[in-house]
């Protein structure tokens, strides 16, 4: 078991050294996986890409990218692994069923896992509550498995059954909550209805979730009005669990070692640099015998390659922005309405926006309109103001703005409007 801050040598590697440790074992998962995963072979053969064609993380580019449909396709044609399997079916431990149905394999031997609970503070002499289901999708066994590596006492409760839930964390005095952060705000609400005062009553000092993002309005009440630590990972099923897991900044995930993750054009499949929004690409590297291969996982998210004060070195992902189906493209950036109802949201004066693309002379354009609050205040200097925080948040400048009066942008109408025409 883990002691100290850190749960294993590779959170605190040099860049440098990461890059050839991710390199070595991408080069070991791709020879393995083209020899013993027949999918794995068809669609290297197909891309005209031999396993030795694989050296770098860089490399994986000449690779198609496999997403959630085409893995269930693929599986429909030839169950029920659709080829990934790498090893005889005898020697699978367990199978997990996501919604398709998807048959996902797991050997139980994946420690690295508790690196995310670790990271959250979970240690011997917690007592854990796991509010995820223990039917059919890895969720609960995983995270079961990971908090007991912390050393961690895990209460089995899975899903549902609200108000025995706050009585089992009353009286097993549960000091720590696995689930989502939705659920967690039901047993809250749900507990003061009955009466409790959760601060006297309750034992509960930290929370990890996963399975959706934690809005940062949530995250404020549970950590202010209810002293609960919070900490977020970010998990898909498919390659086989936690990609990427936050520290006690809490300023983006930090992405795990057993995975190569990649953030790409969706649409190229080309590999974006910090900062950027792209689609999370994710090839793991931690059982040879599942043959994923750059596993697209549909989620928008970018980067942040600078250090972390934690003191872990891997590069953080920013949360997660929208699907890849949400993103508009404008001068090769992705835009997602969320982030741009961030970065313009923020300011009071704005009433109601919209924010339109358009084309001019074959280039990209954009315009703000804004109904404003107060028509008095220093237009121009609130377009600087606004353009700044924008292209903090989105890597992109708004080229115009237009002050349109009350009424003019409807209710529905508020977030990005793509009028391009592509003749
Ligand atoms: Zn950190």
């Amino acid at each position: 078991m883990a002691v100290g801050e850190y749960y294993d040598k590779l959170e605190t590697m040099p860049q440098a050294k990461r890059q050839q440790h991710l390199d070595k074992a991408l080069r070991e998962q791709v020879a393995y996986a083209y020899q013993h995963s027949p999918a794995v072979k068809k669609s290297f053969d197909k891309a005209g890409v031999k396993p030795g064609d694989i050296k770098t993380t860089k490399d994986l580019e000449k690779l198609p990218i496999i997403r959630k449909t085409d893995l269930l396709e693929m599986q429909k044609a030839d169950l029920p692994y659709g080829g990934v399997l790498g090893s005889a079916k005898e020697d699978v431990e367990r199978i997990f069923i996501s919604p398709g149905p998807i048959y996902e394999i797991q050997p139980s031997t994946c420690k690295w896992f508790a690196k995310a609970f670790w990271a959250a503070g979970f240690r011997k002499g917690d007592v854990v509550i796991n509010t995820f289901t223990y039917h059919m999708s890895p969720a609960g066994i995983l995270f079961h498995e990971a908090i007991k590596d912390c050393g961690a006492t895990v209460v089995v409760a899975g899903t549902g059954n609200t108000d025995l839930q706050i009585q089992i964390m009353k009286e097993l005095k549960v000091t720590g909550f696995v689930g989502t952060p939705s659920f967690l705000n039901t047993i809250i609400k749900r507990a003061e209805e009955m009466g409790h005062n959760i601060k006297k009553e309750l034992d509960i000092k930290r929370a990890w979730f996963t399975g959706e993002m934690l809005a940062p309005s949530l995250r404020k009440t549970f950590e202010e009005d209810y002293d609960i630590d919070t900490y977020q990972t970010y998990a898909v099923t498919e390659p086989g669990g936690a990609i990427a897991y936050e520290c006690k900044e809490k300023n983006g995930m930090h992405l795990m070692d057993e995975y190569v993750t990649e953030i790409v054009d969706p649409e190229t499949g080309k590999q974006l640099g910090p900062g950027e929004v792209g689609e999370i690409v994710t090839t793991q590297l931690h059982n040879p015998n599942w043959g994923l291969i750059r596993f697209g996982t549909g989620d928008l998210s970018s980067y942040e390659a600078e250090p972390c004060k934690c003191g872990r070195t891997a590069y953080r992902i920013m949360g997660i922005v929208g699907r890849a189906g949400d993103a508009v493209k404008v001068r090769g950036m992705f835009i997602v309405a969320k982030q741009a109802e961030q970065a313009i949201k923020g300011f009071p004066q704005i009433d109601k926006y919209q924010l339109i693309v358009w084309r001019k002379e074959h280039r990209d354009e954009m315009t703000l309109k804004c109904e404003l609050k107060d028509k008095t205040v220093d237009q121009n200097r609130l377009a600087v103001d606004i353009n700044s925080k924008f292209q903090d948040i989105c890597r992109i400048k708004i080229d115009h703005f237009e002050y349109v009066s009350p009424g003019t942008i409807g209710e529905k109408a508020e977030g990005i409007k793509d009028e391009r025409k592509w003749e």
